[in-house]
């Protein structure tokens, strides 16, 4: 990719921060070595595999093989594209982005999610004053009526789409909106038998959906009588995916990061009603059960030893989400808790007959996910022979979900122990559901990739001889004092791995004579190779923390020219052998490709 920033620019940007910093936002990290690791955010681990490496300002996942710099981590991070986490860092930096002019193409690639994004913000500030005006009188009683205070819908940005079929879309194209934009954008809807467009939300109460960085991706919409649908959400779009967005998420941060807890609701309406009796570390989902990704981005907030607490108002909804979730959150190795409201009440009418404290105090009293299910089961089934048998078929295929092995263990016991029947046959129901699930597609619990083995299962196997480029290229990297020896050599001209050479030659590029070389860079390194294959390759071979001399340099300098000695050996022995076969093509082949070892070899001298 091309980008017209120009590569000193987009360094300074880097070097502006601290990547150590910016991660540590979102993950705990502790020192190793030169390293700092902690549990990675973009996969689902027990064991800190996720390493930042604060000298060379880069990050590295030995399990999922994420990798890259500062700016790689907010593109992962927050869902942006290169331009858009550039400027975000920038912002943080305190550094001026020039506005550049981009080709057409480029324009409509990059351009696409900026466009969205400020179409929603267009049709945001459409709703809010709306709902100010004359004709929101209506849903401005419907919300006193909720009991939202003003500053609550200030705060969320509430809005108002009047009745009417086509107001936005008159408002999108004064505006100059062009009508595919907020089609694209999910606010607008082509009409079937004319031309023309029609908008989605008519007459609803509109809650603006906002990511971390409180840009607009999306809309949902409620009505204010009986009709129906009740709730009407935008549908998916590049800026707008259920399974990563959270309502509330914008406001919830810092509290959820200080309590090292959150409240999850399911509707718009309790988020708020939460957030105005001051509860302010939740979120709702948005009429999608949770997902691993929701789990990530919680776990980024709270933390591995922090707390999420799924709000119910019935015993129902809350066993249907516990059974669905408990995977994600085994998976996602956190601790997830159940609070059912008492009959007949929602977290807005809870907290207006009780208040803010008894909420807390329900909250901390929550139950597991495994020990609610268990409890509810136990209350419905009854201890009956029966009974117990229905209560051993409905928690299987639970306990048989949950991950971490000791854990499972300790649940098998306690349901045991709670209805009266042997572990050993507890254990077998599991292991049986286990084995289904396992038939199933899913993976096996307790199989996880960790560590070295999981970066040779990213890597394919590999021949000595890619094996050895890999080793010259770290060493370029984390030795950069034998630069000026392997240019001598002309190591790269050898290379048969094309990726790693672009990466040699791009780091005897940036560094060239220099043998000061400091960590940034490793940062401009990474700037100038623009893909990213590349860069993960690069930043996980920089990352390591191998104790380098020039001693041992060397040495690997010499075997590496040896064995390619021995390649041309080889290849002689095959031209020998393809001209006794007649093969003309095979021999002129292997000819150039011998020459241009020579040639390499011969610069080596
Ligand atoms: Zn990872």
């Amino acid at each position: 990719m091309t980008f017209s920033i120009p590569r000193d620019k987009v360094t300074e940007i880097k070097n502006s921060v601290d990547i150590l910093e910016i991660i540590s936002e979102t993950v705990i990290l502790r020192k190793a070595g030169r390293n700092y690791q902690g549990l990675c955010p973009f996969h689902a681990e027990k064991t800190p595999s996720f390493t930042v490496n604060p000298g060379k300002q880069i990050f590295h996942c030995f399990g999922c093989g994420e990798g890259g710099d500062v700016i790689g981590y907010v593109m992962k991070r927050e869902g942006m594209s290169f331009p858009e986490a550039l400027r975000s860092v920038a912002k943080r930096g305190g550094i001026e982005v020039p506005s550049v002019e981009l080709s057409a193409a480029e324009q409509q690639r990059l351009g696409e999610r900026e466009r969205l994004f400020s179409v929603n913000r267009l049709a945001l500030q459409y709703f809010e004053s709306n709902l100010r005006g004359s004709a929101g009188k209506g849903a401005r009683d419907y919300l006193n009526k909720r009991g939202l205070a003003r500053e609550t819908i200030d705060q969320f940005n509430i809005g108002f789409a009047a009745e009417g079929w086509d107001l936005l879309a008159r408002f999108l194209r004064l505006k100059k909106v062009p009508s595919q934009l907020g089609e694209r954008a999910g606010l607008l809807r082509p009409r079937k038998q004319q031309t023309g467009y029609y908008d989605l939300f008519r007459n609803r109460i509109i809650f603006p959906i906002f990511d971390s960085g409180s840009r607009v991706i999306g809309f949902g919409g409620r009505v204010m009588d009986a009709s129906l649908p009740k709730y009407l959400n935008s549908p998916e779009t590049p800026v707008y995916n259920k399974k990563s967005s959270l309502y509330g998420l914008h406001a919830a941060r810092a509290e959820s990061r200080a309590a090292e807890v959150i409240h999850v609701v399911e509707g718009y309406l309790d988020l708020l009603a939460l957030h105005q009796n001051g509860i302010r570390n939740a979120v709702a989902t948005l009429g999608t059960s949770l997902s691993m990704e929701h789990v990530r981005i919680i776990k980024g907030l709270i933390g591995t030893a922090g707390q999420v607490i799924l709000v119910f108002d019935s015993d129902n909804a809350g066993i249907k989400a516990a059974e669905r979730s408990v995977e994600v959150f085994s998976k996602g190795f956190v601790d997830a808790r159940i609070l059912v409201l008492p009959k007949g009440h929602d977290p807005d009418s809870f907290l207006l007959a009780f208040g803010a404290d008894a909420f807390r105090e329900a909250a901390s009293g929550a139950l597991s996910i495994i020990a609610f299910l268990m409890t509810t089961a136990i209350r419905r089934h009854g201890l009956s022979t029966e009974g117990k048998v229905r209560i051993v078929r409905e928690l299987e295929g639970t306990l048989a979900a949950v991950e971490d092995g000791i854990a499972r263990a300790l649940h098998m016991r306690e349901l045991s122990e709670r209805i009266g029947v042997e572990e050993a046959a507890i254990m077998e129901r599991v292991k049986a559901a286990g084995a289904g699930r396992a038939a199933g597609g899913q993976r096996p619990p307790g199989e996880r990739m960790q560590g070295t083995s999981a970066d040779q299962k990213r890597f394919p196997p590999m021949g000595a001889h890619r094996r050895m480029e890999r080793r010259i290229i770290a060493m370029m990297l984390q030795f950069p004092t034998i630069l000026p020896k392997v240019r001598e050599a002309g190591l790269l001209d050898s290379f048969e791995d094309e990726g790693l050479k672009r990466i040699g030659e791009r780091i005897l590029m940036a560094l060239g004579g220099d043998t000061g070389v400091g960590g940034a860079s490793v940062a401009e390194i990474l700037t100038g190779l623009g893909e990213t294959d590349l860069e993960r390759t690069a930043v996980s071979l920089a990352i390591g923390d191998d104790p380098w001399d020039r001693e041992g340099c060397e040495k690997l300098i010499r075997q590496f020219v040896e064995n390619r000695k021995v390649n041309d050996r080889k290849l002689l022995q095959r031209i020998r052998s393809a001209e006794e076969a007649g093969d003309h093509d095979l021999v002129m082949r292997l000819q150039m490709q011998l020459l241009k070892e020579k040639k390499a070899l011969a610069h080596s001298k």
